[in-house]
């Protein structure tokens, strides 16, 4: 809801609150006691921005194929490797980095490490211009003979692509709740605009073509916000089926926010199409909630398999 309400404003805004959650998410579910007194509450109080270190220039949807490698050297593993599109690059103060220990196991030799910024080899590389979520930085992160005390091992070693997967389901649905803020605050726009302006004598809400536009817009945004609240209600005491039911809501939110913004540009006119109003720019941040956390067609393969998983199992 928190998310929901920033992004209903400011889609930038609220990434900032979720991607910290985000890159917390495997040092709270499986990081040492000393590990999270490190980070965690540093992080609640905003003193730290996280970064949550996943894609690559060649590992994007396909993330088991990363190349950043974490070699053991003693008490330290030793990481080299380039991570890219990370959000809160430059600024955040901790990465969760997801690095291969052992290059033959495929997803079972990934595992996850804190890395902090000060790291000697840790650097911030290019720095993207994006169409969208402009107020949030996305960037390389890089990694040269980065020694990284063994005891900053999140969890199990090999066990870093699990904790990643659980991470996605636990944000996915506050991506959607980011998609369903955005479509909530273009509404409101349109709502206002086609109630203040008149053409062909009347006020342009009152044409039917315009309020079947608006019904339709809030109709899909209410479907969008149910799905997300079923999915952070389920993520949040770990129900069975979190990991659809995320996906889903994603996926739905998401195309909504997509949807309601165009729409919304629509209904401004020419006045939607410039950066006198805040329509433009919904427009672009939604877009962004169909691609990152795992674009729209990842989402369609994670409920598949899933629907097909239970059809064979027989739940
Ligand atoms: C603003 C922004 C912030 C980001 N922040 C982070 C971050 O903080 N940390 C992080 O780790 N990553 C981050 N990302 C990366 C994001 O998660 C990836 O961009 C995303 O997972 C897609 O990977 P890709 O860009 O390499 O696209 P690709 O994987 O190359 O996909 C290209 C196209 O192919 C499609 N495709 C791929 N595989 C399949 C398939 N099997 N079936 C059907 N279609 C397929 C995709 O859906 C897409 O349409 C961010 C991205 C952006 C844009």
């Amino acid at each position: 809801m928190l998310v929901e309400e920033v992004a209903r404003v400011c889609a930038s805004s609220s990434l900032f609150v979720f991607i910290t959650r985000l890159a917390c998410a495997a040092i709270l579910g499986h990081g040492s006691d000393e590990l999270r007194y490190r980070v965690v509450p540093k992080a609640a109080t905003g003193e730290w921005q996280g970064s949550y270190c996943l894609s690559e220039p060649h590992a994007g949807s396909d993330v088991a194929s990363m190349s950043t490698r974490a070699v053991r050297d003693g008490d330290h593993y030793v990481l080299n490797g380039r991570k890219t599109w990370i959000t809160n690059a430059g600024v955040s103060s901790f990465a969760t980095v997801f690095a291969k220990t052992d290059a033959e196991a495929g997803s079972r030799g990934i595992s996850a490490f804190l890395v902090e910024r000060d790291s000697p080899g840790f650097s911030v590389g290019k720095l993207e211009t994006k169409m969208g979520v402009r107020g949030s930085p996305t960037g390389e992160l890089l990694f040269d003979d980065v020694a990284v005390p063994a005891a900053h091992l999140i969890g199990e070693e090999g066990a870093g692509f699990g904790y990643a997967m659980e991470a996605l389901d636990g944000s996915r649905p506050i991506v959607g709740a980011q998609a369903v803020g955005i479509a909530q605050g273009a509404l409101d726009a349109a709502l206002q605009y086609t109630t203040e302006r008149a053409q062909f004598g009347s006020k342009i809400a009152e044409f039917q073509g315009i309020q079947f536009m608006l019904a339709d817009m809030a109709t899909r945004l209410e479907a969008a916000r149910l799905l997300v609240y079923r999915a952070c209600a389920m993520a949040e005491v770990g129900a069975p089926g979190t990991a659809k039911a995320s996906a889903m809501a994603k996926l739905f939110a998401s195309d909504t926010a997509m949807q309601v913004t165009t729409d919304a540009v629509q209904l401004l006119g020419g006045a939607g199409y410039t950066r006198d109003f805040p329509l433009e720019r919904m427009m672009r941040d939604a877009k962004v909630t169909q691609i990152y956390e795992g674009t729209s067609q990842i989402q369609r393969i994670v409920i598949a398999r899933r629907l097909l998983q239970e059809m064979t199992s027989g739940s």
